[in-house]
């Protein structure tokens, strides 16, 4: 097959003390998950279906990578997230078969312009631009689920130059991992190399240039962000 131009390396993110990687092939995130971060962006928690968006696959951020603060935004946002990472694709998986489908975690950060995804929300447009912007998903090393199990409780943390910022725990999801997996399934097929976001607790708030923010869940280690000068 003849390329008109040089295709795009594929994007990666590490694995926890291996020199392999995960080739990342989409990064589905989950909106409004935790019912104290649905009270602050002013919406009443339920079970309404879930809903969700998309960053593309070479959004993703290394530990320890500086994020320039991107353009056309004033408030930049931090959301600390699991990300439970699929290793075996599939559609209209049962609930009780979804954690078969993992390979295993990582700790993540949905970075956010704020007030990109108001906009759009009060406008009734998508949020691709206030979600989806270039280096908006840093995702920490990815831990096996050979190692770490399937973690269903255990804090999940987040400051902000040392400052404590974000704090729940895992098991005040509103949507299980395996309730995602089956929905999300549903809807799409589910390849290896999917990444899911499963959403952020209360009290995401501002980044700003110079800031070093680190998100933090029991078994998963840290990831650290770093905010640079605009690009
Ligand atoms: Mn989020």
């Amino acid at each position: 097959m003849d390329l008109a131009f040089e295709a795009a390396p594929t994007p990666t993110v590490a694995i926890a003390g291996s020199a392999e990687r995960i080739p990342v092939r989409r990064i589905f995130c989950i909106g409004r998950n935790y019912a104290a971060h649905a009270r602050e962006m002013g919406k009443d928690p339920d079970r309404d279906p879930p809903f969700f968006f998309l960053k593309p696959a070479d959004a993703v951020v290394e530990d320890g990578a500086t994020v320039p603060y991107p353009p056309q935004t004033a408030n930049l946002h931090h959301e600390a997230e699991l990300v439970a990472v699929i290793g075996t694709g599939g559609v209209n998986i049962a609930e009780a078969d979804a954690l078969g489908h993992v390979w295993g975690y990582a700790v993540g950060n949905d970075l956010t312009r704020r007030d990109l995804q108001l906009m759009a929300r009060e406008q009734g447009r998508p949020w691709d631009l206030g979600k989806g912007f270039d280096r908006s998903a840093p995702i920490g090393p990815v831990f096996p689920v050979s190692r770490v199990g399937h973690p269903s409780k255990g804090a999940i943390r987040l400051t902000v130059n040392g400052a404590v910022k974000q704090e729940a725990d895992l098991s005040e999801l509103i949507w299980s991992i395996p309730e995602i997996i089956s929905i999300l399934s549903q809807s799409m097929e589910l390849r290896p190399g999917d990444l899911i976001m499963t959403g952020t607790p209360a009290g995401v708030g501002p980044l700003q240039p110079g800031d070093v923010c680190v998100v933090s869940v029991d078994g998963l280690g840290d990831l650290t962000t770093i905010i640079g000068a605009p690009a």
